[in-house]
């Protein structure tokens, strides 16, 4: 990437001063029944019953509901021109995230919404808000494979020229073995090991099925900033366990009924690497003799974080020896397929949340919950970083490139 050609874009919004999220800023347009006390509904009652047009089955059905009729039962009208507008030059953090239902949890991540902003090309889909005291970008991709990450990371740096790093967030492929214990939900985070900065870019070339791969490069490292604060992060978690249920808990409903949600141990099939998936679908026919046996977790459904080496791929891993072979050679503990595209040009964090094992038996049951606990870190991450760090931190687009 070049540059002196990104440094050169004239960005008219850039503002001198990095503005912090501020908490008197315009409140969200949207009237959410959850932030009214409950007993300020039975103070409206008395006028409600004496207006004759009102209407009396919907105010009852309102007042016996729980707090969320109002929010997810009546049409909303969503005025974005009523959210606080920031310019161009405001925004610190990018998220980066693949598909819509790796999205849907990290917007839920946010604590306040932004109106959107009109950038150079229009390329780019952009969320914009304040997560943890940082104004944050959330980009998503037309699809994934590392050369699409590498174009939406391009145009992000242009659009965004204040940006300090990227959060690549989404869902991976987990590799357990007698040393990491992963499980599905869990969540793996790039951290330099073994000569490598945190991410091994694969090629495995066309014939998938030889078990042959190509290391073709170790990709850079996190920027300081990042990688001071997730070993700090580390070792809270040591000391007090970590914080993603708490985030989870404040996901909306809706998504709390769609699969956001800990799918249940007895989901969570790791079946011996040699054994094949018989056909397409769920693993309901596979032969339960067959899985490797593991200990119920004495804290069940509350997510693990591991550190370690991910590999990148533009080809989808799912060959249990294949993936087994990753670990033994390359210390591969996870698998993806967007990192290697952004790590040698823009300095980020690759965030993952396991939803399978990269085996045969994969399927997407686990992905939404996955991709729920993977941004639950990142806010949970952002929340350590005081913004004075971002504030003397080099930005990506001059010193991370
Ligand atoms: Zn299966």
């Amino acid at each position: 990437m070049a540059s002196q050609q990104l440094a050169g874009t004239a960005v008219p919004e850039l503002s001198g001063a990095l503005k912090r999220p501020q908490a008197s800023l315009a409140a969200e347009p949207f009237f959410d029944a959850r932030n009214v006390p409950f007993q300020q509904r039975f103070f409206s009652l008395p006028s409600a019953i004496t207006l004759p047009c009102q209407k009396p089955f919907t105010l009852i059905y309102s007042l016996l509901l729980p707090y969320n009729y109002s929010a997810f039962h009546e049409p909303q009208v969503y005025n974005a021109m009523a959210l606080p507008r920031l310019t161009r030059g405001d925004y610190t953090v990018a998220l980066i995230c693949p598909m819509a239902h790796e999205l849907a949890p990290l917007g839920e991540m946010l604590d306040q919404n932004h109106q959107p902003l009109q950038t150079i090309r229009d390329q780019n889909s952009y969320k914009l808000g304040s997560m943890a005291g940082h104004n944050v970008v959330i980009a998503t991709m037309p699809g994934t494979g590392t050369h699409k990450a590498a174009t939406v990371a391009t145009q992000l740096l242009n659009d965004f020229p204040s940006i300090r790093f990227g959060l690549l967030v989404g869902i991976g492929g987990g590799i357990p073995s007698a040393n990491v214990d992963i499980r599905l939900g869990d969540v793996v985070v790039s951290t330099p090991t073994g000569g490598f900065g945190g991410v091994v870019q694969l090629d495995r070339g066309k014939n998938l099925s030889d078990g042959k791969f190509m290391r073709t490069g170790s990709l850079a490292k996190p920027p300081p900033v990042l990688s001071a604060h997730v070993a700090q992060l580390s070792g809270t978690h040591e000391a007090r366990g970590n914080q993603i249920k708490t985030f989870l808990s404040k996901l909306n409903p809706y998504m709390k009924t769609g699969g956001y949600t800990y799918q249940g141990s007895q989901q969570d099939l790791l079946f011996w690497a040699n054994y094949t998936h018989p056909d397409e679908g769920t693993c309901e026919k596979c032969d339960p003799t067959k899985l490797k046996e593991r200990h119920p977790r004495d804290d069940g459904d509350i997510p693990k974080i591991h550190y370690g080496t991910i590999g990148s791929s533009n080809s989808v891993i799912k060959d249990g020896e294949f993936r087994d072979k990753l670990r033994k050679e390359l210390g591969i503990i996870c698998v993806e397929m967007e990192a290697a595209g952004l790590m040698d040009d823009f300095p980020c964090l690759v965030i993952r949340g396991i939803c399978d094992y990269a085996d045969t038996h994969k399927n997407d049951r686990w992905q939404r919950y996955a991709a729920a606990t993977a941004a639950a870190y990142a806010k949970e991450l952002l929340s350590t970083i005081p913004s004075a760090d971002m504030v003397t931190a080099p930005v990506a687009i001059q010193g991370g490139m």
